[in-house]
């Protein structure tokens, strides 16, 4: 089973990822914590991105596909991965389709979850202030939001085309939230 959790930044993406791969033996492939592991280590590619997600822009669609691409055998030999934050522009959805069937697999379900802008960033303020995520500012969540709305949200009219979609209210307790995930994954052919 390979499931996309899509939505804008903070509509619980994350947090449901990791709820999955306990219950499911999935592996949860989250560009945004590649990406952050990359700038923790010191490495070239960290240096590369780092003034673009602090801005809270898109990096290129190369190095996450990349870095996709990498552990896409990891999650085969698990029971398949959950796409967390991946893919956010059509070339991305494309490229990833592309890498699937070369290996036999395929997308089997795209999970949306629906949460109002002014909540994300209700709840942003209240992260920002726990973590201190550099891109959690109210400036640069601005710009993910934006970046949401004109790159990724497009993608939305992709996967419904293909009958993959399947909506979820976002707005929910997390227990609710994940209920309905759940009866969505239960109701899709692996
Ligand atoms: P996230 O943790 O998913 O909110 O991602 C944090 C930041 O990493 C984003 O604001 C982007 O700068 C970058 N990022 C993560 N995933 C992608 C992606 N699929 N395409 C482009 N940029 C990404």
């Amino acid at each position: 089973m390979n499931l996309i959790l899509f939505g804008p930044p903070a509509a619980g993406k994350g947090t449901q990822a990791k709820r999955l791969v306990e219950t499911r033996n999935m592996v949860q492939l989250s560009t945004g914590d590649m990406l952050r592991a990359a700038i923790a280590s010191g490495s070239e590619l960290g240096q590369r991105v780092s003034g673009i997600m602090e801005r809270g822009e898109l990096v290129s669609d190369e190095i996450v596909v990349e870095l996709i691409e990498s552990r896409l055998p990891e999650a085969e030999a698990a029971g398949g991965a959950i796409f967390d934050g991946f893919p956010r522009t059509l070339a991305q959805a494309e490229a990833l389709d592309r890498m699937l069937e070369g290996r036999g697999r395929k997308i089997d379900l795209v999970v949306r979850l629906k949460v109002d802008d002014d909540v994300l960033t209700q709840r942003i303020a209240g992260r920002f202030a726990e973590s201190g995520r550099p891109d959690d500012n109210p400036e640069s969540f601005k710009v993910r939001l934006q970046a949401y709305n004109r790159q990724t949200a497009p993608l939305l009219p992709y996967y419904e085309d293909a009958g993959k979609l399947v909506e979820v209210d976002g707005m929910g307790a997390i227990d609710e939230v994940a209920s309905a995930i759940d009866s969505a994954l239960d109701g899709a052919k692996a």
